[in-house]
C-alpha cells in the first residue's frame, strides 16, 4: 500500500494529514513540503513577524505531531511531476515515490509586478517565512518603504511597518482600498484610520517604474510623476494558485485546479484543496477560488473524508480576518449580489459592522471590532437564519435573542 501522499505542507495539507488520522485512516501519510521549516501560521507574517525582530515562525503543529500520528512529513521536497498513469510523482533531484491517493495542497504565490525595475534588490513580496525574514532584516535598515496594492497583505505590512517607525506610502490603483473584498463604508473607514497614523495613501494612482541605483531599488516613480524615494518595495498585488503540478498530470483547471464539492479534480485519485483550488460555490453559485485559513482547514477535512470513502458537500460558510493597526476586521458570508446594507455601531468609535442582504436573506457581515457580530454571523449563516432590521438594530443582545 501506497498511502496517501500530498504535496505542499501548508495549512491546507497539515489540516488534511491531521484529517486523515483523525477520521481512522491507518495507511502511509506522506506530507512532502518545499519550504524547510516546520509548516507555520501564514497570518502572523504580515501582523507581527516582520516587526518583532525576536519573533519566530508559529509551528501549525509541534514537531511530536507528526511522529506520534505517524506522519512521514518530508520538508525541503519539491515535486516536480505527477505521472497519474502510473499513479506516481517525480521529486526535484531525481527520487520518486509513488501514490493510491494524492492531495495537492500546493497554495498560492505572489503575482509578479510586470514592471520595468521590479528586478531590483529591494523588491520583495511576502508568503513565506523566508520572505518575512527578509522583510524583516531589509526594512530595518530603510526610512522609506512603498507599498504597492492596497488589499489586505499590503495593508497590514504597511500598518505594521508604520507602527514600528518606518514612512510607508500605499499605491494602489483605483479609487478605494480594499477594492475585491469589503464595503465601500469599511474600505473608507479604513484609509481614514491608517491615514491618520500616519501611512500616507496614494488612490488612482500607478507606478510608471521602480528606479534603482547600483542594482538596488532607490525610488518609485508614479503616475502623476511623483518620486518617492524608498529603499524597499512591497507588492501586495494579489497570487496565482500554483497549478503547475497539476499541470502537468491534465488536471482540469480554471482560476485554480477544478474541484468537485467532495475536493476530486477531473483527474481519478488526484484531489486539491487550499488556495490552488476554484469551484462552483454553494452560497452564490459562481466559480470562487477562496484564499483564507478557513477554506483550507475545511476543504483538507472533506478531502480526508472523500479519501475514506464517505465525501461531505463542502457547504461551509467562509470566514476571515485581517488585522490592519488597530482595527479587526472579520469577513463572513460572501457579498457577491448584496443589495442592502445595514450598519450596525459606530465608524467614529472604530467597533461598527456591515450587515449584507439580497432582499431579506443575510449573505454576509463584515466587521471592525465587533467580534461579536461576527460569532453570531457565522452561526446565523450556518443556520440560514436572516435577522430582520430591528433585530440587527437591537445589537448582539438581540441578535442573540432572536437565534435562541
Ligand atoms: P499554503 O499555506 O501557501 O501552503 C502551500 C505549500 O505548498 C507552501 O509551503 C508551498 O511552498 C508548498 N508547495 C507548493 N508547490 C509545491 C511543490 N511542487 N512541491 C512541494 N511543495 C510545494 N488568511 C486568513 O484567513 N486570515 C489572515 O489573516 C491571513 N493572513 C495572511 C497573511 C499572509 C502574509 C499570507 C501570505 C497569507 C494570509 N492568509 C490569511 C491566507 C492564508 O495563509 C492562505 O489562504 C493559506 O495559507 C492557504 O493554505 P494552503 O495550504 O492552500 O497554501
Amino acid at each position: 500500500k501506497n498511502g496517501v501522499v500530498i504535496v505542499g505542507a501548508g495549512h491546507a495539507g497539515v489540516q488534511a494529514a491531521a484529517s486523515l488520522r483523525e477520521e481512522g485512516y491507518d495507511g502511509p501519510v506522506i506530507l512532502l513540503g518545499d519550504e524547510k521549516e516546520l509548516p507555520y501560521h501564514k497570518p502572523p507574517l504580515s501582523k507581527t513577524f516582520i516587526k518583532d525582530a525576536a519573533a519566530q515562525p508559529q509551528p501549525l503543529r509541534g514537531e511530536v505531531f507528526y511522529t506520534g500520528h505517524t506522519i512521514d512529513f518530508r520538508p525541503g521536497t519539491l515535486v516536480e511531476r505527477i505521472d497519474a498513469a502510473a499513479r506516481r510523482l517525480e521529486l526535484a533531484g531525481g527520487g520518486d515515490l509513488a501514490y493510491d491517493q494524492l492531495i495537492l495542497a500546493t497554495g498560492s504565490r505572489p503575482r509578479l509586478l510586470p514592471l520595468p525595475g521590479a528586478h531590483l534588490a529591494g523588491v520583495l513580496s511576502l508568503r513565506s517565512v523566508a520572505d518575512a525574514r527578509l522583510i524583516r532584516e531589509q526594512s530595518a535598515a530603510c526610512e522609506e518603504v512603498v507599498v504597492i496594492g492596497g488589499g489586505f497583505i499590503g495593508l497590514e505590512i504597511a500598518a505594521t511597518l508604520a507602527a514600528g517607525g518606518r514612512k510607508v506610502t500605499v499605491i494602489e490603483a483605483l479609487d478605494r482600498l480594499l477594492g475585491r473584498a469589503v464595503a465601500p463604508l469599511i474600505a473608507e473607514h479604513v484609509r481614514q484610520r491608517l491615514t491618520a497614523s500616519g501611512v500616507r495613501i496614494l488612490l488612482k494612482t500607478t507606478i510608471e517604474r521602480i528606479e534603482g541605483e547600483d542594482g538596488h531599488v532607490a525610488s518609485v516613480l508614479t503616475s502623476s510623476g511623483e518620486h518617492l524615494p524608498a529603499k524597499m518595495v512591497i507588492t501586495g498585488i494579489g497570487v496565482v494558485p500554483n497549478v503547475e503540478l497539476a499541470e502537468t498530470a491534465g488536471l482540469a483547471i480554471a482560476n485554480g485546479i477544478r474541484i468537485d464539492t467532495a475536493m476530486r479534480s477531473s483527474v481519478e485519485n488526484i484531489l486539491a484543496i487550499g488556495d490552488n483550488a476554484s469551484y462552483r460555490h454553494w452560497q452564490t453559485g459562481s466559480d470562487v477560488r477562496l484564499e483564507s485559513v478557513q477554506n483550507a482547514t475545511d476543504q483538507a477535512k472533506l478531502a480526508a473524508r472523500t479519501v475514506l470513502g464517505h465525501p461531505g458537500d463542502y457547504v461551509a460558510v467562509p470566514w476571515f480576518w485581517s488585522d490592519i493597526g488597530d482595527m479587526k476586521l472579520q469577513m463572513v458570508g460572501l457579498t457577491a449580489g448584496s443589495d442592502r446594507q445595514i450598519l450596525s455601531g459606530d465608524p467614529a468609535e472604530n467597533r461598527f459592522s456591515v450587515f449584507h442582504f439580497i432582499g431579506d436573506r443575510l449573505v454576509a457581515i463584515e466587521s471592525v471590532n465587533r467580534p461579536a457580530d461576527h460569532m453570531l454571523g457565522r452561526k446565523m449563516l450556518g443556520l440560514g437564519f436572516s435577522p430582520t432590521t430591528e433585530q440587527v438594530a437591537g445589537g448582539a443582545e438581540a441578535l442573540k435573542a432572536a437565534l435562541a
